[in-house]
C-alpha cells in the first residue's frame, strides 16, 4: 500500500510511532530509532529526558539549513524540486503487513548533465529537450551533519554511517514513484559549510529499506502478542554507553541510573580538585605557548636553510652543526588519497567494510 497526499507543516511534528487501526505507523525519519523507544512513543509514555535547549537549537539549525543545501545543488547544476515546507507532500508506504512508514520527502531532482554546472547552463540556454526528458527524477534526502559525522559519512558511505537515511530515501522513492530508484543523499558539513552527495544504486537502497522494514516487523509481532501494553516492553536495541541512549527521551524510564553508571566508568581513581585542574590547565597553556614559539623558530631556521641550498643550486649539502656535521637536503613526500565517493559507488557495503575500517581513539582536547 502506498499513498501520497498533501499535508500541513504540523506533519513534521508527528510522533515517531503510533498505533493505527491496521497496526503501527512509524515516522520515516525515525526508521533507525530504538524499537523500545518507538514502543514507549506508541504507548504514549511520558518523556523522562526531554532534549536540552542546545540539542533543539542544533536540530532547528539543521532544518533551517536544508534549503541552503538545495540552493547549493542548483548552483552546481542539479535540477531540484524542493518540498513546500508549509504544505509538504506526505508519503505512506507499507513496510510489512500491519506496519506503515510515513514521511515527507525533502526534494526530488536530477544530477547535472555530464560536464557539470557549465553544461547545465548551456543546456538551459540552448536546449537539449531529449536529454532533459530522459533524466530520471530521483529522491534527494537532505542532511546536515557536524564535521566528524560528515567525514564519517564521506569515508564510509551512507549505508554504513547512516543506514536509516538510505532506508528513508528508499521509502520516499517507493511512495513517490512506485519503485525503488537510485536515491541521493546530499549532506552539508555545518562546520566548513561545504556539501557533498552520494548516489545509492536502486538495488542497495531497496536492501536498506528491507532491513529497516524487517526491524519494524518485530514490533508488529510484539503488539500481536501483547496488545498495546506499555509495560510489555520489547528488548533494548542499545545500551547506556551508546549515544542513542544518551539522547533518548525515555532514558530514565528504560534504564533508571543507567546514564549515571556509564559516567562512573570515566571517573578518575583519585579525585582531582578544581584548583588542581586549573593548575593543570595553566601548565598546559604554558607548554602550548612554548611549543608554538619553538615551532616558529624551527620554521624560520628551515626556511633560511632552504634558501641557502637553492642558492647553491644543490638538493643536498653537508653543514657543520653544533655537535656534528649534518646533511641538509630536499626530500619529496608523496601522499595517496582514496576517492571514497567512487569507492562507495563501486562496492557493496559488505565489501567496503572489509576495505575501509574505522578505529575509534579517545583523547582529551582543550580548546
Ligand atoms: S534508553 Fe536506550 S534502550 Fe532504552 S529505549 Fe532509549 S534508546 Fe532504547
Amino acid at each position: 500500500m502506498t499513498t501520497t497526499a498533501p499535508a500541513s507543516a504540523d506533519a513534521y511534528h508527528r510522533p515517531a510511532a503510533r498505533f493505527t487501526a491496521g497496526g503501527l505507523d512509524v515516522r520515516a525519519s525515525a526508521l533507525g530509532q530504538c524499537r523500545r523507544a518507538l514502543w514507549y512513543t506508541a504507548t504514549e509514555q511520558p518523556v523522562t529526558n526531554p532534549p536540552e535547549p542546545e540539542s533543539l537549537t542544533l536540530l532547528e539549525t539543521g532544518n533551517a539549513l536544508e534549503p541552503v543545501v538545495v540552493r547549493a545543488m542548483r548552483r552546481a547544476g542539479w535540477t531540484v524540486a524542493a518540498a513546500d515546507r508549509d504544505e509538504p507532500v506526505s508519503v505512506t508506504v507499507e513496510a510489512a503487513p500491519g506496519v506503515t512508514v510515513t514521511g515527507h520527502p525533502d526534494a526530488t531532482g536530477c544530477p547535472p548533465p555530464e560536464g557539470g554546472a557549465a553544461a547545465a547552463v548551456e543546456q538551459f540556454l540552448f536546449g537539449d529537450e531529449a536529454q532533459k526528458v530522459e533524466a530520471e527524477e530521483l529522491v534527494i534526502e537532505v542532511k546536515t551533519r557536524g564535521p566528524e559525522a560528515f567525514k564519517c559519512w564521506q569515508t564510509l558511505g551512507a549505508e554504513r554511517s547512516h543506514p536509516e537515511s538510505v532506508a528513508q530515501a528508499a521509502c520516499y522513492s517507493l511512495g513517490l514513484f512506485g519503485e525503488c530508484r537510485d536515491v541521493v543523499i546530499a549532506t552539508l558539513d555545518t562546520g566548513s559549510r561545504t556539501w557533498d552527495y552520494e548516489v545509492i544504486p536502486a538495488g542497495r537502497a531497496e536492501l536498506a529499506w528491507r532491513d529497516a522494514s524487517g526491524r519494524l516487523e518485530a514490533l508488529v509481532e510484539h503488539r500481536a502478542l501483547n496488545g498495546p501494553d506499555p509495560t510489555a516492553l520489547p528488548e533494548r536495541d542499545f545500551n547506556a554507553a551508546d549515544w542513542q541512549c544518551k539522547r533518548c527521551p525515555y532514558l530514565n524510564l528504560c534504564q533508571p541510573g543507567g546514564a549515571g553508571e556509564a559516567e562512573d566508568d570515566t571517573e578518575p581513581a583519585e579525585p582531582v580538585s578544581d584548583e588542581q585542574a586549573r593548575e593543570a590547565l595553566r601548565g598546559y597553556e604554558q607548554a602550548q605557548a612554548r611549543i608554538k614559539s619553538l615551532e616558529a623558530d624551527k620554521r624560520g631556521a628551515l626556511k633560511t636553510l632552504q634558501h641557502w641550498l637553492s642558492r647553491k643550486g644543490a638538493t643536498k649539502a653537508r653543514l657543520e652543526g653544533s655537535s656534528k656535521t649534518r646533511t641538509v637536503g630536499m626530500v619529496q613526500s608523496r601522499r595517496y588519497s582514496v576517492d571514497h565517493k567512487r569507492l562507495n559507488a563501486l562496492l557493496e557495503p559488505e565489501q567496503r567494510s572489509e576495505i575501509v575500517t574505522d578505529q575509534v581513539s579517545e583523547y582529551l582536547r582543550v580548546s
